[in-house]
């Protein structure tokens, strides 16, 4: 019962010290004598689970009947080529599914998390799992509490604990012993509970449990893992497969009506021959490798240094179209480093400052007080704000550590992004101060006095308006500027928790400004992004002037007109903001609740938009996004939690990388998508054709099914395995909702046609010309066009459709390369090696020549597709200007009527606009009207 028991004795059990924590060794004696601090996950499903999963799913269950059927007709070749299609993509499904679970989970668990410890009198960051109980922790807003502690020192610190208690209040922690036995969790205010949130302030704990043995690791036995959602492509799939299921199941009863009753086959040969050809039809190997796409995807943005939390933000990251950027260490690098400061007068160069008045040895002492880096064998940590502050003092030759020993701290208001201020109450000889540092026109708004060099005065008009000049003047030098202020506190015993009343009435002492480098990349970068019909906006906290400026230095705006602030947004109704918001490219001087109105406005405007964030108050801005990243270095706990991606490089680069990367996927897919339609459609059109004219079945039930067995678990998977096309990111970003297939259907109704109507002239015609049998070699014409044609034109589909075949993104796929070849020679097989011939019905005399022919066929669907590529690449453009340039009239009506289509939605878009404001004045009306009457009431 640590809650009742005094500080003092809890060291002395733990064999802690206070001041200096844990020495390594006893750390490491603990380590292994408790075992890691985690707590026990869910166990992984099993392979029997995952085979039972996938044989009772539709389609195996189609296969196994079929299986069945095969085997009491003794068609043994079926039978083995059926059971080989349900064991391959049972293997590849679970071997698919498991590596998809494994790289998730190491990704995910890429995304350390940290812990600041004090052992040997040293600060640690180290990995939450080797924190044992007797360590010193640090604790602070936006952190989930590592272990259980009982705190020791709390600067405001408030808890939410509704993971334990169910209330969602937030706690403030105290220090003090509370003298009750029996106290329910929601009451030990001197103690914090592992997983559970800080939602503000800071403070210190001493660890007095971990893992299995913390409150959260005795309730659950096992941490559930969530379940995986499935993302939209997932479902478009769904849909995509149980459409051309129902299609299939028609088809078959069609076709078996016909094949029994019409052609007069025996109901046993019409029923396997239906089943195939059904099972053929059917895309089952889709869904894995939707899922392999995913996880390779995943797989290699995490080498590219963003982690992806769920496969679905891949797929959603190919869509975004708006990057809400923060500045600081996305677009900037976080090196601050003090360039000018304003004391009196003018602004000044950094070294020139010397501690000759009050003023300026306060302004130092409040940067240096206020302040929670520290230095240690010459080496500063902490904050890059504040680690440039303590840089400077150390350069000015002033000892940071000896300021702080002499004047020691009291308390802490921490910094938060609302109010945009740290304050400390430091003992100052036989007094008290409170100094602040922050955001200097908020700081300057809270300020009644100001120092000069050792006079105070009140504070005027004509003061402030200098001080806004010269904070202007640094601010359109792209610095961070920060105020410095203080106060006496005169009462004894304030209130520390009313952080209004602490911060008011402050005497100013001066201006610091610091500059951070933009990073180098960035105007490269935004340059691949606008190509990429990607724009991007930059949301800061910081100055209107200072991020206007680096704005400008990175070409994210031209102008001020193009900049918000956060002073702006709060006059904007949602209406307008949303109206509007195409005009601004940078928001600043924003709070978390800007952000969360500037993402909503864009998405109102059909927008999908990704925002980066690292602050406790970033959460519901993350949460609101389409794509909420956060910052693996700086970012807090809540907001790597709130994101579906983390970077561990904090870089604004690696956003566009992990676009792309989802760009890609999507149309990887696409290919795969159209590749197995286009072949599955052309078997069908002609065996139905070949069914109509009585020519029997072109292909047999257990060709049918090899087919599709190389096309869907050779071709297919490894095809998605091939590189990214980085032409991708010349082109829009993929529609919300779009439909993967849409603007495809035309293109697979051809090619599906020119296959169908090959294979038929080879089964029909090629014979006739070779003066052979069309009953005899027709047939194995046919299997040899049928299955050797989608080899060949899946490297045309490997490639897309803005590349030629032969090219480099080919040869770097091996894997698919390495499954055309076995394709090939397993399909010569079939026909050259005797017995296996005899079992897929293709024995017979035919010779090299013969063989050859078919195989030039079956080159002609890829060579056509080649050359429609050549007309949409080359031609086509050419095509279309010249057009423009000798059929005017044309053109100008082309344009005119798409000019027509936007104005009418233009007009759709004002009515609605002008509807909401009409309900919008609506409601205040009836608003005012209530309020009339209750004022009326009240007066009575
Ligand atoms: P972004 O990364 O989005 O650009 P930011 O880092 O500019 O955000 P905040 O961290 O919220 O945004 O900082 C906003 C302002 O608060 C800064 O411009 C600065 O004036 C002030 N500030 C930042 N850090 C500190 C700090 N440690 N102490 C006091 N004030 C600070």
């Amino acid at each position: 019962m640590f809650w009742n028991e005094d500080i003092n004795k809890i060291k002395e059990n733990l064999n802690t010290d206070l001041e200096k924590g844990l020495t390594d060794k006893q750390a490491f004696n603990l380590l292994k004598q408790n075992g890691p601090n985690a707590l026990p996950t869910s166990k992984k499903k099993s392979i029997f689970t995952m085979c039972v999963e996938h044989l009772i799913e539709p389609f195996t269950f189609v296969l196994i009947a079929l299986l069945i059927i095969a085997a009491v007709l003794n068609k043994w070749a079926e039978v083995i080529v059926i059971s080989l299609i349900v064991v391959l993509e049972m293997v590849l499904s679970i071997y698919q599914e498991r590596k998809a679970m494994n790289s998730l989970d190491s990704l995910k668990k890429l995304v350390k998390e940290n812990a600041v410890v004090i052992r040997e009198g040293k600060k640690f960051t180290i990995d939450v799992k080797n924190l044992v109980v007797g360590d010193l922790v640090y604790l602070e807003a936006g952190m989930f509490l590592p272990a259980d502690v009982r705190i020791i020192q709390s600067f405001n610190l408030r808890v939410n604990e509704s993971l334990l208690t169910g209330e969602s209040n937030l706690i403030m922690k105290t220090i003090d012993p509370i003298a009750k036995e029996n106290l329910s969790i929601g009451d030990r205010t001197n103690m914090a509970f592992m997983s559970t949130m800080i939602a503000a302030g800071s403070g210190l704990g001493i660890v007095v449990a971990t893992g299995k043995n913390t409150e959260i690791g005795k309730i659950t036995k096992l941490l559930q893992d969530e379940e995986e959602p499935k993302s939209p492509l997932s479902r478009q799939i769904t849909f995509i497969v149980r459409t051309i299921c129902l299609f299939a199941l028609a088809l078959g009863i069609f076709i078996f009506c016909i094949q029994y009753l019409v052609s007069g086959n025996s109901w046993v040969d019409a029923l396997v021959f239906t089943i195939a050809l059904v099972v053929a039809v059917i895309p089952e190997g889709l869904s894995v490798i939707v899922t392999v796409s995913l996880s390779l995807g995943s797989r290699r943005m995490a080498k590219h240094n963003a982690i992806v939390k769920r496969l679905n933000a891949v797929e959603t990251l190919g869509q975004v179209n708006v990057i809400c950027s923060d500045k600081t260490g996305t677009l900037t690098e976080n090196r601050m480093t003090v360039t000018k400061y304003f004391v009196k007068d003018e602004v000044e160069e950094e070294k020139t400052l010397k501690l000759s008045t009050l003023q300026r040895k306060l302004f130092l002492q409040c940067l240096v007080l206020d302040n929670n880096s520290s230095v240690a064998d010459k080496k500063i940590t902490g904050d890059p704000t504040e680690i440039a502050l303590l840089k400077w003092a150390e350069d000015l030759k002033l000892n940071s550590n000896s300021i702080q020993k002499s004047y020691p701290r009291v308390h802490e208001l921490p910094f938060d992004s609302e109010r945009k201020l740290m304050s400390t109450v430091n003992k100052y000889d036989a007094k008290q101060y409170l100094f602040v540092k922050g955001a200097a026109d908020n700081l300057l708004k809270r300020c009644t006095h100001y120092l000069i060099d050792d006079k105070k005065f009140k504070m005027t008009e004509e003061f402030k308006t200098n001080l806004i000049a010269k904070l202007q003047e640094m601010s359109d030098q792209a610095l961070r500027v920060l105020g410095a202020a203080y106060k006496e506190i005169a009462t004894k015993k304030p209130n520390f928790n009313n952080i209004e009343q602490m911060e008011k009435n402050l005497i100013f002492l001066g201006l610091v400004g610091m500059i951070d480098p933009p990073r180098r990349e960035i105007k490269e970068v935004l340059v691949h992004t606008r190509e990429a019909g990607i724009d991007t906006k930059m949301i800061t906290g910081d100055h209107l002037n200072t991020a206007v400026a680096i704005g400008k230095e990175l070409t994210i705006l031209d102008n001020k007109e193009q900049a918000l602030s956060g002073e702006q947004i709060d006059k904007l109704s949602d209406r307008v903001l949303k109206r509007d918001i195409h005009k601004y490219q940078v928001f600043a001087r924003v709070s978390p609740q800007h952000k969360v109105r500037i993402i909503k406005a864009l998405q109102a405007n059909g927008n999908i938009v990704s925002m980066t964030g690292d602050g406790v108050n970033d959460a519901p801005s993350l949460k609101a996004a389409n794509i909420g990243v956060a910052m693996g270095v700086t970012g807090t706990d809540v907001a790597k939690e709130a994101s579906q991606v983390v970077l561990t490089d904090d870089n604004f680069l690696t956003i566009v990388d992990a676009i792309e990367e989802g760009r890609n996927i999507y149309n990887k897919l696409k290919r795969i998508i159209c590749f197995i339609i286009i072949t599955n459609l052309a078997q069908v059109l002609a065996i139905t054709i070949g069914i109509f004219l009585n020519w029997g079945d072109l292909l047999s039930a257990l060709q049918v099914l090899w087919i599709n067995l190389i096309v869907e678990s050779f071709l297919a998977i490894t095809m998605s395995m091939g590189p990214n096309n980085p032409r991708l990111m010349k082109e829009k970003p993929i529609a919300k909702k779009e439909n993967i297939l849409r603007g495809s259907w035309k293109f697979i109704i051809y090619v599906s046609l020119i296959t169908a109507t090959l294979l038929i002239v080879t089964y029909k015609f090629l014979p006739l010309g070779l003066e052979t049998s069309v009953d005899v070699e027709g047939y194995i014409y046919a299997f040899v066009f049928m299955s050797n044609a989608p080899v060949f034109y899946s490297m045309s589909f490997a490639v897309g459709r803005n590349d030629f075949m032969l090219n480099k993104m080919l040869l770097q796929n091996r894997p698919f390369l390495i499954s055309v070849l076995i394709a090939f020679i397993i399909n010569v097989g079939i026909v050259f090696i005797p017995g296996v011939n005899t079992a897929f019905g293709v024995e017979g005399s035919i010779n090299f020549v013969e063989w050859i022919c078919c195989f030039a066929i079956a080159i002609v669907p890829t060579i056509l597709l080649e050359l429609f590529k050549g007309f949409l690449v080359l031609i086509k453009p050419k095509v279309d200007k010249k057009m423009e340039e000798e059929f005017p009239e044309f053109a100008a009506k082309q344009k005119a009527k798409a000019e027509k289509k936007r104005k009418t939605e233009d007009k759709i878009l004002a009515k609605k606009e002008k509807h909401d404001e009409e309900v919008d004045k609506k409601i205040e009306k009836t608003k005012a009207k209530i309020d009339k009457k209750k004022k009326k009431k009240n007066k009575k």
